[in-house]
């Protein structure tokens, strides 16, 4: 499965779509009004079938909710059917169940095996109307779903799903493996020893949003200022992460080149939030280990992933010796055991390189 994303030509025509995502949002709240209602009623759970059969029947009645396909509707009775089933899984680790949004604030409508159709070259047809988007790259594979996007700035992008039918081989060229670990002043320490550091526009970034969003708090709710306030700090959010987005890339690139296989532990994004409490900072590993993956891929590379559980910061690469605690003011330390120096990022890399090493499949 690989997920693409087109952006679409700005058009008059794109006001349709809109009112489709303006709709999928009405149905969504009419859903969640009558999971509600049941609920009050019966004391139990609406299920999934008979609200979407509801639902069929109301739009049949209902031109405006004609305009969101009767696939797109389909799925959002089953995104909030998801969402409840992790309510009643995960309730007592605080999972909230889904509730009203905003229909301003919905985003998007996705349809499934119908509803939309391919027309060659750039053009989709989309329920009745035919539109355009810029084709950065080719559709191969089968497309699985569509969905409409609409960002904060009201620009539509249309992402696709695609079931990509050839694997890769992979290909070993360098006969190389090599560890990471993530931080925030160098953004990844290699078990070779190299490090990189994370570029300087990463702080500028962070302190042009905040007084983006400085002054996008101070301008009067509902005036006009605020909303220029609140268009120019989502721009401020968008040249930033285009800009990262560059930097990943090249950085993905160059060690893709350097390596065959690549190791890293898996992220604990909330933890690493609460510690660092820096939002910017914790997606974008998120999103570099994306974009590794894919060129990875498309490479015939290999992304390993070491279970965070593992103390790789507390184990000597040495010789194995684990200590018992380690303050994470501590950046080097010496090991009672064999006496080596550990500098802490970097046996932390040795230490994931080596448990990735031993879970990695060669073919
Ligand atoms: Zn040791």
């Amino acid at each position: 499965m690989k997920t693409l994303k087109f952006k679409l030509y700005s058009h008059k025509r794109n006001r349709y779509l809109k009112r489709s995502i303006n709709a999928a949002g009405v149905i969504y709240n009419h859903c969640i009004a009558i999971h509600k209602r049941y609920y009050r009623m019966w004391g139990k759970h609406l299920n999934c079938a008979k609200l979407q059969a509801h639902i069929a029947k109301l739009r049949k009645r209902n031109p405006f909710w004609q305009q969101v396909g009767s696939q797109a509707v389909q799925d959002i009775c089953q995104r909030i059917e998801k969402a409840y089933q992790l309510f009643f899984k995960h309730n007592k680790k605080g999972v909230r169940p889904p509730e009203f949004k905003k229909v301003k604030k919905y985003k998007s409508f996705t349809l499934k095996q119908a509803g939309y159709k391919f027309l060659g070259g750039n053009r989709v047809k989309i329920g009745q109307k035919v539109y355009q988007f810029w084709k950065s790259r080719e559709i191969e594979g089968t497309v699985k779903t569509l969905t409409i996007k609409r960002t904060p700035l009201g620009e539509l992008f249309m992402v696709i799903v695609v079931d990509d039918a050839v694997e890769p081989e992979i290909r070993f060229t360098t006969g190389r493996i090599a560890g990471f670990d993530f931080g925030l002043k160098t953004f990844l320490t290699c078990s070779d020893g190299s490090k990189i550091e994370s570029p300087q526009f990463f702080k500028q970034s962070l302190n042009a949003i905040k007084k983006a969003s400085r002054q996008h708090s101070k301008k009067l709710k509902g005036s006009a200022n605020r909303e220029r306030a609140r268009k120019n700090l989502v721009r401020k959010y968008e040249d930033i992460s285009n800009t990262r987005r560059d930097w990943f890339w090249k950085l993905a690139h160059e060690l893709t080149l350097r390596f065959d296989v690549l190791c890293f532990e898996t992220l604990n994004l909330k933890g690493m939030q609460r510690l660092w409490g820096r939002k910017v900072c914790d997606l974008a590993f998120g999103e570099f280990l994306q974009i590794l993956e894919w060129i990875a891929k498309k490479k015939g590379k290999q992304v390993v992933y070491v279970d965070r559980w593992y103390p790789s910061s507390k184990t000597c690469s040495n010789c194995g010796h684990i200590l018992e605690n380690l303050d994470l003011s501590v950046r080097e330390w010496r090991c009672p055991s064999c006496q080596s120096v550990n500098g802490r990022d970097e046996n932390a890399a040795k230490n994931i390189c080596a448990v990735g090493a031993s879970t990695a499949q060669v073919r």
